[in-house]
Formats: structure tokens, C-alpha cells, sequence
């Protein structure tokens, strides 16, 4: 196999890259180092991958129509994981989310259109779901009332995706993440965020009662699922479907904190916030679509996950 992958330099893209290495594909990693967080952490996360002879890093953009026709002729899968992630920026620069997240996405799916790629994995979020109500969320729910413009730009990405297998043929699954985190976890997230401050001495901003709820989901076990739907799809090339991927247990925030603190073996002071726009209650993933199709099994606690991401984080974490 030999795949296209954007946003190969972020941290589920840097750590797909070399499970793909491992397993023997190739790999074209398209990124532009955006500014959403600092380069040189980007650049740190490719490392490993950089040692390989069959991994190649085209810096360049995915609405960039040059970019795109420069790259290599054997590609034959795409994996689309570049975008401008994380909810409350998106509420300041809307505009920009979506020249990214969804004419981005346009401008992939012609390119595999073109070059008549017919296994297209697109990563979508469990933020399409908005505030549903009934718990766990599956893929049967409906979801046409995202409360923020990162969310309305992953949903605008997984219709489509729809359309582009209707109108030419191509097989696509698009993975609703749940709260991805582990080792390179992107610095903007709370847990990493959280990190940061309980080893700077500095109160953790708390948004809400501390009740909201999140499924979180380790990157190993996001990687399996992504793993599991580019083989669904070499079986079952005319297919579309959208499937869940998290661990199917909620974390409340207080929980998490309770947590990523015990880990670190400190105590941090809270800082009592209100809710802030955007953000969701809870998250909560039916998992049965993915263990069905893809054979997913996710295997890892939260208690297990925190303590490498925070063994990560002691030697390597940002500052
Ligand atoms: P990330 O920011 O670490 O990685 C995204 C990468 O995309 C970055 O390296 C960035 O430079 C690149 N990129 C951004 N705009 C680009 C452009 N125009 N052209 C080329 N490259 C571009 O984010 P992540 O946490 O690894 O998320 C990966 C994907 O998973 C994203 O699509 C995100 O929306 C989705 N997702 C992530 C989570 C999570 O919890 N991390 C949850 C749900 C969905």
C-alpha cells in the first residue's frame, strides 16, 4: 500500500506514519506546519519516521492544487488527518476553519478523483454529535446540530466524502475520533494542557462543575481503527460508512484531573470557570459499528494512558 497522508507531521498523523512503516507501506506525508502550535514539535514527532527510505514529507498545503499534482504517481490510499482541530479556536476563525476543513477536504477528494484512488479514509470527530442527548452516540443518531464551527466543518467533510462515493465510486470510511490522547498529544488539549500547569505550579482552569464527561481514547487504539478501516476497505472498496472510534467510557473532568495530578504526584489549585461556548456536555462513543466492521478492540484504560502520556511528558512534553 502505498498512502497519502496528511497532516503526516501532527500527533496522530506523526504516529500513523510509523505504524504504516511498520507494517510495510509506504508513506507520502503532506504537511504545512501550520502555527497552530510550534513547528519544532512537529518536526520533534517525525524523527523516526525521517529514518525511513519509504516515508517522504512534502511540505505544501492540501488546498494547494500544485502541491497536490507534484505528488508521487503510486500513491494509491488517502488518509486525510490535516485540518485546523480544536473547538473554541474555531469560534474566532471561522472562515479559516473551513478554507481548511472543508474546501481542504474538496481539494483532496479531487486529487483522488483524478488520480482515481479509490481507498479514502477521512478523520472526522465525535464534535458532529453536539449535544446529543441519547448516550452512547451512534452513527445512526443524527447529527445536524453541531454547536461549533470546528464540528459543522467535520460534518460538512463526512457529507462530502458521501458525495464523492456516490458520484465516482470510491470507497471511504470517515472515523469519528473521541478525544484523542497519549504521547505528542497536541499541546492546545486539556490533558497536556493540564500537565503543563500542575508541573508549572499554576491553578488548572476548570470550565463547568467538573461533571462534563469525555470519552477519551488512547492513540494506539485510534491507530488499530484506522488500521482496521484501510483493510475493510481493500475488501469492501464500494463501500461508504462512518464509524465511532473511542473507548466507549466517559472520563468526568474532575476525574481527569483527579488523574493526570495522582500521575504526577502532585495537588493542583482549580480555577472555578463557566462553561465555555462550544463545548460539548459529554462524549460517548458506541463502539459496536467499529468492532463490527474493523475489528476494533480498544485495550486501553484511561489510568494506563495517562501514566505513559505522562512518562512521556516528564522526559519530552513541551514547555
Ligand atoms: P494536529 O494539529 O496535531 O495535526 C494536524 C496536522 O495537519 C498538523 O501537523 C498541521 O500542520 C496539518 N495541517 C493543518 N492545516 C493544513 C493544511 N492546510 N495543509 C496541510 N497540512 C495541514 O491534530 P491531531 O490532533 O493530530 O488531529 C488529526 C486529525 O484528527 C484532525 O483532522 C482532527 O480534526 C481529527 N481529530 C482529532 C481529535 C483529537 O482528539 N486529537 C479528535 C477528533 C478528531
Amino acid at each position: 500500500m502505498s498512502v497519502l497522508l496528511t497532516g503526516a507531521a501532527g500527533f496522530i498523523g506523526s504516529h500513523l506514519t510509523e505504524r504504516l512503516l511498520e507494517s510495510g507501506s509506504e508513506v507520502v506525508g503532506l504537511d504545512n506546519f501550520d502555527d497552530f502550535y510550534d513547528r519544532s514539535i512537529k518536526e520533534r514527532n517525525l524523527t523516526i519516521a525521517r529514518d525511513s527510505d519509504v516515508f517522504e514529507l512534502i511540505e505544501g498545503d492540501i488546498r494547494d492544487a500544485s502541491a497536490l499534482a507534484s505528488l508521487p504517481g503510486h500513491v494509491d490510499t488517502v488518509v486525510h488527518l490535516a485540518a485546523l482541530a480544536g473547538v473554541r479556536p474555531s469560534i474566532e476563525r471561522p472562515a479559516e476553519y473551513n478554507s481548511v476543513n472543508v474546501d481542504g477536504t474538496v481539494s483532496l477528494l479531487e486529487f483522488a478523483r483524478e488520480r482515481g484512488i479509490k481507498r479514502f479514509v477521512f478523520g472526522s470527530s465525535s464534535s458532529v454529535y453536539g449535544n446529543n442527548e441519547k448516550v452512547p452516540f451512534s452513527e445512526a443518531d443524527p447529527v445536524d446540530h453541531p454547536i461549533s464551527p470546528y464540528a459543522a466543518t467535520k460534518k460538512a467533510g463526512e457529507l462530502t466524502c458521501h458525495t464523492y462515493h456516490h458520484l465516482h465510486e470510491m470507497g471511504m470510511v470517515c472515523l469519528r475520533f473521541f478525544t484523542v490522547y497519549g504521547p505528542r498529544q497536541r499541546p492546545d488539549l486539556a490533558i497536556h494542557k493540564f500537565a503543563r500547569l500542575i508541573r508549572d505550579g499554576r491553578a488548572l482552569p476548570m470550565f463547568g462543575d467538573g461533571t462534563t464527561q469525555r470519552d477519551y481514547t488512547y492513540f494506539e487504539d485510534i491507530l488499530q481503527g484506522i488500521e482496521g478501516a484501510l483493510r475493510f476497505l481493500g475488501d469492501h472498496p464500494e463501500r461508504y460508512e462512518v464509524i465511532n472510534l473511542g473507548e466507549s467510557q466517559t472520563i468526568s473532568l474532575q476525574e481527569m484531573i483527579r488523574t493526570v495530578s495522582e500521575a504526577m504526584g502532585m495537588r493542583p489549585e482549580i480555577e472555578r470557570l463557566p462553561m465555555q461556548p462550544g463545548d460539548v456536555v459529554r462524549t460517548y462513543a458506541d463502539i459496536s459499528k467499529a468492532r463490527d466492521l474493523l475489528g476494533y478492540d480498544p485495550c486501553t484504560s484511561f489510568d494506563a494512558g495517562v501514566k505513559k502520556f505522562v512518562e512521556w511528558f516528564e522526559k519530552e512534553g513541551v514547555s
